[in-house]
This record gives C-alpha cells, sequence and structure tokens, in this order.
C-alpha cells in the first residue's frame, strides 16, 4: 500500500495553505481533490476581504492558492475520498481507485450551503443570489433585497443586512420565526426589516442580475411580485463530512469538532476550514485554520516518527520520562544519564513534556517516570523520587 506523512483531502484555502505550510516544514505531502482546486470561491465572481487583494474572482484567488502550493511541489490527485479509517492503529485513506496510508490526515472537504431549489436559483448565483452575508452584503448598498428563511441565521443575517440595504424582506413559509426571542426582537424592531409571512419562492427573475422574485402565498395560493437586487438564502449549511462521519466527533448536523490545534477526537486526524465547527466560514479562517493544521501535524510526525524508531522499535529500552520545565527532573535526569552509562546500560531520556501524546499513548503516571519496554510492550514503570531509585530500576 501506498505511505505517505501528510494526506489532506480537499484542496480549497484550508487544504491549499495546509500545503504550503506542510510542504515548506518539509513534509512529503499529498493533495486529494476531487473537483476543481479552490474550493467553494470558484463559483463566486467577488472576493473583496482577503487582505492584500482589494478585489478577485474567485476563481483567480483559488487559482493564486493552487500556484502556491505548486510552487512547493505538493503532489495533487484528482480523486474522491470515500472514507478515512483506522486499521490497527494505522490511518488508511480510501479513495474511488485505491487506498493511501498516512502518518496524519488533514480533512479541509469543506460544507456546502443547501440550494432552495426554485426555478432561476442555479442561473442567479453570483448574480444576485447569495449565501452569504458577510461575503456579499456589501455589493447591495442602498438596494432592496430578500433573506429567504425563518431561522437564527436568517433572522440574523437579515438584520446585518440592513447595515447596507435599505430594505431587507424577509420571507418565511410560516406565520413566525422559529430563531431565538432575542433575535426575532432585534429583527423586527429594525425599520429596514419586513417579513413576509406564509410564503415560499416560486421563481427567482432578472435579465442577468436579480430584478424581481415571484412569491407564492401557502396558505392563499396567491402569488406575487417582489422587486429585488439580491435574495440572500439562508435554508440550511452542511458539511461534506461524510469521509469521517462516525470516525471523529461532530456536533449537531455533522460539524466535525476540534481543539485550537485543529486535532480532532482522532489522534493524527485534523479538520480545518468550512468542515469544523465554529463561528465563522470564510476564506480568510479557513486559511489560517490549515495553517494551524499543518504545524500541528508537522509536530505530531516528528514525535511519532522519531519515538517510534527511538523506543518502539528496538527489542529492549529503558526510557526515562522528565519535564523539561521543571529544573529537578532536568538534574535528576542528566545525572541518571551519566550514572548508567558508568553502569554500562543504556538510558533513553524523553522529554515527556514536549513530548506528551507518548506519556498519554504508553499510560505512564505522571513525569518523573522509567519505562522498561519489550517490542513496544511495556513490561514495568516506577516513578523514582531519588537517583537510588533510578539505579535500582536500571540492576
Ligand atoms: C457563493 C459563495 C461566495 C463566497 N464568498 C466569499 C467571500 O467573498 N469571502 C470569503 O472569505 N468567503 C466567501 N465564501 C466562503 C468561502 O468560500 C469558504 O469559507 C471557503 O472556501 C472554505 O474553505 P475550505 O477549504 O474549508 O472549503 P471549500 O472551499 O469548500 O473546499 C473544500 C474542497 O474539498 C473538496 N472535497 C470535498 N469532499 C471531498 C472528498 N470526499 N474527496 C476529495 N475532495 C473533496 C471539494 O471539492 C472542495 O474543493 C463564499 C462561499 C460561496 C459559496
Amino acid at each position: 500500500m501506498e505511505k505517505r506523512e501528510l494526506v489532506i483531502i480537499g484542496a480549497g484555502p484550508a487544504g491549499l495553505t495546509a500545503a504550503i505550510y506542510g510542504r515548506r516544514a518539509g513534509l512529503d505531502v499529498l493533495l486529494l481533490e476531487k473537483g476543481t482546486p479552490g474550493g467553494q470561491i470558484n463559483i463566486t465572481d467577488e472576493i473583496e476581504n482577503w487582505p492584500g487583494v482589494k478585489h478577485a474572482s474567485g476563481q483567480e484567488l483559488g487559482n493564486m492558492f493552487r500556484e502556491h502550493a505548486e510552487k512547493f511541489n505538493t503532489e495533487f490527485r484528482d480523486t474522491d475520498v470515500r472514507k478515512v479509517e483506522i486499521r490497527e492503529g494505522r490511518k488508511i485513506v480510501v479513495t474511488e481507485k485505491e487506498e493511501i496510508e498516512a502518518e496524519a490526515v488533514i480533512i479541509c472537504t469543506g460544507a456546502y450551503f443547501r440550494r432552495l431549489g426554485c426555478e432561476g436559483e442555479a442561473e442567479h448565483i453570483g448574480q444576485g443570489v447569495s449565501y452569504c452575508a458577510v461575503c456579499d452584503g456589501a455589493f447591495f448598498e442602498d438596494e432592496t433585497i430578500a433573506v429567504i428563511g425563518g431561522g437564527n441565521t436568517a433572522v440574523e443575517e437579515g438584520t446585518y443586512l440592513t447595515k447596507f440595504a435599505k430594505k431587507v424582506y424577509i420571507v418565511h413559509r410560516r406565520d413566525e420565526f422559529r430563531a431565538d426571542r432575542a433575535a426575532i426582537e432585534h429583527a423586527l424592531s429594525n425599520p429596514k426589516i419586513e417579513p413576509v409571512w406564509n410564503s415560499v419562492v416560486e421563481r427567482i427573475e432578472g435579465d442577468g442580475m436579480v430584478e424581481n422574485i415571484v412569491l407564492k402565498n401557502v396558505k392563499t395560493g396567491e402569488v406575487s411580485n417582489l422587486a429585488v437586487a439580491g435574495v440572500f438564502m439562508f435554508v440550511g449549511q452542511a458539511p461534506y463530512d461524510e469521509p469521517v462521519r462516525g470516525l471523529v466527533k461532530a456536533a449537531k448536523g455533522g460539524w466535525i469538532i476540534t481543539n485550537e490545534d485543529m486535532e480532532t477526537s482522532v489522534e493524527g486526524i485534523y479538520a480545518a476550514g468550512d468542515v469544523r465547527e465554529k463561528g465563522l466560514r470564510q476564506v480568510i479562517t479557513a486559511a489560517g485554520d490549515g495553517a494551524v493544521a499543518a504545524m500541528s501535524a508537522v509536530s505530531y510526525i516528528n514525535e511519532q516518527v522519531h519515538l517510534r524508531s527511538l523506543l518502539m522499535e528496538p527489542e529492549h529500552v529503558v526510557a526515562f520520562f522528565y519535564s523539561s520545565i521543571d529544573g529537578n527532573q532536568v538534574q535528576l535526569s542528566e545525572k541518571a544519564l551519566k550514572e548508567a552509562e558508568t553502569m554500562g546500560k543504556k538510558l533513553t531520556l524523553v522529554d515527556g513534556y514536549r513530548n506528551g501524546k507518548m506519556v498519554e499513548k504508553l499510560e505512564l503516571p505522571g513525569m518523573p517516570t522509567l519505562v522498561e519496554l519489550r517490542k513496544g510492550e511495556v513490561v514495568r514503570t516506577e516513578s523514582p523520587a531519588t537517583l537510588e531509585k533510578v539505579l535500582s530500576f536500571l540492576k
């Protein structure tokens, strides 16, 4: 089976940034992408919030990210990843074509906005139909727009859009919103917001840009027109979490839970970008996550590879785990090493403070701890308070 150091799934802003950081740190990086590198931004014509680039189309920015990753010789492979599995402690990435073993995996598969599915929606994406208020709100300065939905996102983003638009209709299929009371009160007290109850969008119209939406009242059946320059759909967003569904811990809706180092609940598997549980899903936050995830993977791989050859592979090892931030333990470790040499015994020193994962893996009680391993299996441990205790362990 093919073996790689770092496998990244998804070449959007998160995955491409992770690849740049991984390659610059000297890792062997394989980037798997089922579509076009660049990710979701490929479908937008306007990006105005990536620092340093005042304006670019999504494709232009995506191409720049891809070229940057290529400059550092990232290997790209066009393939659909079906799942990630743990087999006998090894991480296996299963694609439509093959299986690849990885030291570490970063999930950067992104998310998608649920479409409403009405006539005229698909052809007006980027032409007045939007799924992201932060991304596109500023393009509707002094315009009249419609927000579709009735949950928290619709109500809160509708309020946010009043910063730009002169009028915001919130079109909802029921006669009350499903959002939190505070969000509803905030929205309804805003003079720029007008709810349109019991209504669904039948059609979005406009020659090029959006000009009108055709609404149907679900109670009366009455059909009406609403002249708007933009339609913001907030009918849900979902992660592309299929490859790790059931493997890593996720929040409601499948959003992958990580800590601030982008570690998931499974050691050596990281998640970055829109696929993870977080507040702001944007290019810049995806790129930031990708950088952090890659650097976490670099430390993990270095630690794993180094410590595996030091501790797990030899026939017999006696190791002394100490904490490098405790002066007494550092002194004890140095004395122990010297005495071991005099006795003709081999003692391996490991900084347990910097290699906490190995301390956890070996289930050591804390530090300092002496541990005897045979073929990677712990035979005995002791927490020595004095040099004499260390020496008696070595005998
Ligand atoms: C219309 C639109 C406009 C937007 N405008 C802006 C904006 O102006 N500014 C801004 O900051 N953000 C904007 N965003 C949001 C931004 O695009 C996302 O936050 C960002 O792309 C997330 O990056 P990501 O790398 O996490 O995921 P994505 O960009 O979604 O990339 C994920 C990649 O993973 C691939 N993938 C998924 N599953 C698999 C699999 N199983 N196997 C292999 N590959 C897989 C996908 O094909 C995709 O290329 C916009 C989004 C949209 C849809």
